[in-house]
């Protein structure tokens, strides 16, 4: 692994994660590149900078660079990628000539799969994998809005501990990003996981806002069984994970985020594919080889995939 630093950053997907990231990054002095194919947001951002709204201000960042992925310049040192995670191998594809040897890849996308996908594109000890509770919205081309706080926790995916995951986190911390290295980083994602599982799949089933869920008493019963389920896949694999607290951010999401919809109910609503393949999806495909039943987990994926697949037939012929 090369020791140069890191000067260059592109952000592969820069929705709302990648725009928020971008634009901080490039607010705390980074030279940052936002690579999307959403050509009016790129427009936007190119006429006007990116409108950021946080609880720090509503402000316009200046200076980011935005573009499609096939026309990024030379190569990163470090590629956040923050695309869907249905879109993460068609877009790495698109960034090939904009990977080098010493580029460092972070995913802090939700989900499973995450890692092996990245490993695809370049050597496994330039791959970072990390969680992130930040939250974030597009309001709009070129405006993008995250309110609250949240943190990142990530580690070289491999396990192995190089000098560029801190350099990396460093960055990312000096941006406001609060991130630390952090070795136990998969217990966090299968948890994050497992909280996905629960609720993004029965709110988008539903029609539910995370809230709502509590209207009787089989919806958090249904969330904590899920948890349950995911949890116990995790622990097959060696991963530390810590139920009761797990258990107790679902309560806290149903008794708090009273009207919030996850993302994913908000794909079934725009009639857009979800992310299930890599939650509940790739839950099942590890418990199913595993010899671990997960009936709730693929109940739930079951459901989902019928419901892509209607707003698929349904979709107006072009
Ligand atoms: P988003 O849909 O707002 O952004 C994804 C972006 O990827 C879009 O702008 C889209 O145009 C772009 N894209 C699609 N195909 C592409 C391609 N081939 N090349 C380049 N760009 C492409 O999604 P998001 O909410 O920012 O989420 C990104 C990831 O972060 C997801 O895995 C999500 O689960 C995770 N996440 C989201 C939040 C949140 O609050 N939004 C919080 C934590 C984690």
């Amino acid at each position: 692994m090369s020791e140069r630093s890191i000067t260059n950053i592109s952000i592969l997907g820069a929705g709302a994660m990648g725009s928020l990231f971008g634009g901080l990054l490039a607010e705390s002095g980074q030279r940052v590149t936002l690579l999307d194919v959403n050509d009016a947001h790129l427009a936007a951002i190119r006429e006007r900078g990116l409108r950021l709204v946080t609880d720090s201000g509503d402000r316009r960042v200046h200076g980011l660079t935005a573009c499609r992925p096939e026309q990024a310049s030379g190569q990163a040192d470090l590629l956040l990628v923050f695309t869907k995670t249905l879109h993460t191998e068609q877009a790495l594809a698109s960034v090939a000539r904009h990977l080098g040897g010493h580029t460092q890849v972070l995913s802090l996308q939700n989900g499973l799969g995450n890692a092996e996908a990245v490993c695809r594109h370049v050597a496994p000890e330039q791959v970072l994998i990390g969680m992130t509770t930040w939250p974030a919205d597009l309001h709009g081309p070129g405006h993008v809005e995250s309110h609250g706080s949240g943190v990142v926790r990530a580690y070289s995916a491999d396990g192995v501990e190089r000098p560029a995951c801190a350099e990396v986190a460093a960055l990312l911390d000096a941006a406001g990003l609060r991130c630390t290295v952090d070795a136990d980083v998969w217990a966090a994602i299968w948890e994050k996981v497992a909280f996905n599982a629960a609720l993004n799949s029965l709110c988008a089933v539903t029609g539910c806002a995370v809230g709502q869920l509590a209207a009787v008493p089989q919806g958090p019963e249904l969330a904590r069984a899920v948890v349950q389920e995911v949890l116990a896949v995790a622990r097959d694999e060696g991963i530390a994970v810590d139920d009761q607290h797990c258990l107790a951010s679902v309560a806290d999401a149903i008794a708090h985020h009273r009207t919030h919809k996850p993302s994913m109910l908000q794909d079934v609503l725009a009639g857009r594919p979800t992310e299930i393949g890599s939650i509940n999806g790739e839950v099942a495909a590890r418990a199913r080889r595993a010899g671990i039943a997960v009936p709730r987990t693929e109940m739930l994926l079951g459901l989902l995939r019928l419901m892509e697949a209607r707003a698929r037939e349904e979709e107006p012929s072009v």
